[in-house]
């Protein structure tokens, strides 16, 4: 690409980190046509002068891209040379970000509310409340200590004591900047110790539930405190200079935590180096967070049987079912995925009737981009979880990140209402049983259907 663009990036790197302030910052959506344009964005991106919110540049993915005020023109000339349409879609990205904290005046400090986005000392507060609330059926579980020192701290709700229980998995926030993530994950935690709802009593009570709403806390607090748009942890291990990539340093400064698992680590979808958004860490587990996660799980598998690994980030409005580098007929991978594809349908057609928000679902590679180290892929292949599931949340890219918080609540309700449908389709495929099986009748139907549809 134009060498000129490189000679104007050197003046923007820092060392120190400091408060990212992202005042006039626009965000313009692009979606690639050709693979011509692709390469263009590719090339774009790897000038670091500009944050794509996707990873992933594939033709027709839509994207988004965060570009600072003084390099508006600069980033104009660039896509129209290329000949890519360019849609501006956010004037000040600060103003969101400002948005989203504000809190309202009108309620009481000590409770908690869905009407902006809590920060972590305010979660854990409200967590720690609601377990002496609720002390007969939940409590408190410390699973680890981050670089930082923060704890780990995750909810366990257990109704009915059961000696080798099924044991479900929620892990939310493991992408700091995910923040509707925390935020649907303490409702999940307030309707299953609250709801009168059946389905909700069902799931809450037949199930020993461990829910992490923050699984990266070192993240999700320098997410408010000093880059909206952290996505990392903060191991600081490996930091080293990002000069050579335009990059400031602070970006080697930890670890993408949905690369590191060990299931597949590092064969396709992460990076190597540090200073990369998606560096997958020096080894699998390597990170305080992963490894916690997969002691506690290991742990529970020994005590009861595994049910859900329930994964939340956001966002596009995805349901994924494992694996993340298979695609086409290759789904078959994970032995009951026609199950999986049938409980995803169903939960997301509930979910869409609530608010009318509509979901796809399918693997990863096949409707989002190839990934292989995730938390989530691990929790099947590696733990051997039958239920497992990726939620990425609303939206589509209005807002992203940014998602305002008078969409907390309405993001909550239907991803609610899509989990209760899925655990009723669950049960009537005998997940309850304890049978370990990967066909059912129905599911075969529709891989059948498929494969005719195919062949055509
Ligand atoms: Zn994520």
């Amino acid at each position: 690409m134009n060498t000129k663009i490189f000679l104007l990036l050197t003046v923007i790197v820092s060392i120190k980190s400091e408060y990212v302030n992202y005042k006039y910052h626009k965000v313009y959506t692009v979606t690639p046509t050709t693979e011509k344009e692709v390469q263009a964005l590719l090339d774009l991106k790897n000038s670091n002068d500009f944050v794509f919110w996707i990873e992933g540049i594939k033709v027709g993915l839509e994207n988004r891209i965060d570009v600072a005020a003084e390099k508006q023109r600069l980033f104009e000339k660039y896509v129209s040379d290329a000949g890519i349409k360019a849609e501006l879609i956010i004037e000040d990205v600060q103003s969101l970000i400002d948005n989203q904290v504000k809190r309202s005046k009108t309620r009481n400090s000590n409770e908690y509310a869905w009407d902006y986005y809590q920060n972590l000392d305010e979660i854990y507060e409200w967590m720690n409340r609601t377990a002496e609330a609720y002390s007969s059926v939940a409590s408190i579980i410390n699973i680890g200590a981050t670089a930082e020192g923060r704890p780990i701290l995750g909810m366990v709700i257990d109704f009915k004591k059961r000696e080798r229980p099924y044991y479900s998995v929620i892990e939310g926030g493991l992408h700091a900047r995910e923040w509707i993530t925390p935020a649907t994950c303490t409702w999940i935690i307030k309707e299953f110790l609250t709801s009168n709802d059946r389905g909700v009593r069902a799931m809450a009570e037949d199930v020993v539930w461990y829910i992490f709403p923050v699984t990266n806390p070192d993240g999700y607090v320098y997410s408010f405190t000093d880059n909206r748009m952290w996505r990392k942890n903060r191991n600081p291990a490996m930091q080293t200079s990002c000069a050579h990539m335009n990059r400031p340093d602070d970006m080697s400064v930890g670890v993408d935590l949905n690369r590191n698992f060990d299931f597949l680590w590092m064969t396709v979808g992460a990076s190597g180096n540090p200073c990369d958004i998606t560096y997958a860490g020096p080894s699998a587990f390597s990170e305080a967070e992963s490894l916690a996660m997969a002691n506690l799980i290991n742990g529970l598998q020994e005590r009861g049987s595994l049910l859900y690994y329930l994964s939340f980030h956001s966002y596009t409005q995805l349901l994924l079912i494992p694996y993340s580098h298979v695609r086409g007929s290759d789904v078959l991978e994970a032995d009951n995925y026609a199950d999986l594809f049938e409980i995803g349908i169903k939960g997301m057609d509930k979910l869409t009737a609530r608010h009318n928000t509509t979901y796809r679902v399918g693997t990863s590679a096949d409707i989002l981009y190839e990934v292989s180290g995730s938390g989530f892929d691990w929790a099947k292949g590696g733990a051997h979880f039958p239920l497992v599931f990726l939620f990425e949340l609303r939206d589509t890219g209005r807002f992203g990140f940014l998602l305002p918080p008078e969409e907390i609540i309405p993001t909550s309700e239907e991803t609610m209402d899509g989990m209760v449908e899925m655990d009723r389709v669950a049960r009537s495929m005998g997940y309850y049983r304890g049978s370990a099986h990967s066909f059912t009748a129905s599911g075969f139907m529709i891989l059948l259907l498929a494969a005719m549809l195919l062949a055509k």
